[in-house]
């Protein structure tokens, strides 16, 4: 996108002069609770899988899970993808005592939130998000260009087995 365009774009959005945000340190609400998906893309696939020391094989099998025909309020219709495991009571494999054991190579949806483009979408999506985490209006201030870059970055994401079929 040409920087006019941009520009342009900029002047309609509510996020224009940026937004603030702050994960809370006591917080794990987006790590437990009901299952979720956490959609892990190619690039997530190899971070972890590196960090972790282990194959991508080893990873998929002990690690994650495989979703099919699944509808993301981001992505639209994914036909498979993988989704990080959950334990029994719901919360992601990778959380230990309120944090999570992966933090420097957390998915991409993980370290995007909440700038996910069904949030950041509207005014009032971006507000009513504030009912489950409180760490939005808080703290750092993201300019409009750091939302849009971590925007773009979202929505670019290759999940590993495709979406084509
Ligand atoms: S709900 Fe907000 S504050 Fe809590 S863990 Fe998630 S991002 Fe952090
Ligand atoms: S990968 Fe880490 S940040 Fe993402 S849901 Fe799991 S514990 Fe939370």
């Amino acid at each position: 996108m040409s920087l006019r365009k941009l520009k342009l774009i900029k002047k309609k959005l509510h996020y224009s002069k940026g937004l603030r945000f702050s994960c809370k340190h006591d917080c794990d609400k987006c790590c437990r609770g009901e299952p979720g998906v956490i959609l892990i893309s190619e690039d997530d696939i190899e971070n972890i899988s590196t960090y972790l020391n282990i194959s991508q094989y080893d990873f998929i099998n002990n690690y994650s899970r495989l979703i099919t025909d699944f509808f993301s309020i981001n992505f639209g219709y994914i036909k498979k993808a993988y989704s990080i495991k959950e334990t029994n009571s719901g919360s992601c494999i990778f959380l230990k005592d309120k944090k999570c054991f992966i933090y420097q190579v957390r998915p991409l949806q993980c370290r995007a939130y909440p700038f996910w483009s069904s949030i950041i979408k509207t005014e009032k999506n971006w507000e009513d998000e504030k009912k489950f985490c409180p760490g939005i209006n808080q703290g750092k201030l993201y300019s409009f260009e750091e939302i849009h870059k971590i925007l773009k970055e979202f929505s670019s994401q290759n999940f590993t087995t495709d979406k084509s079929e």
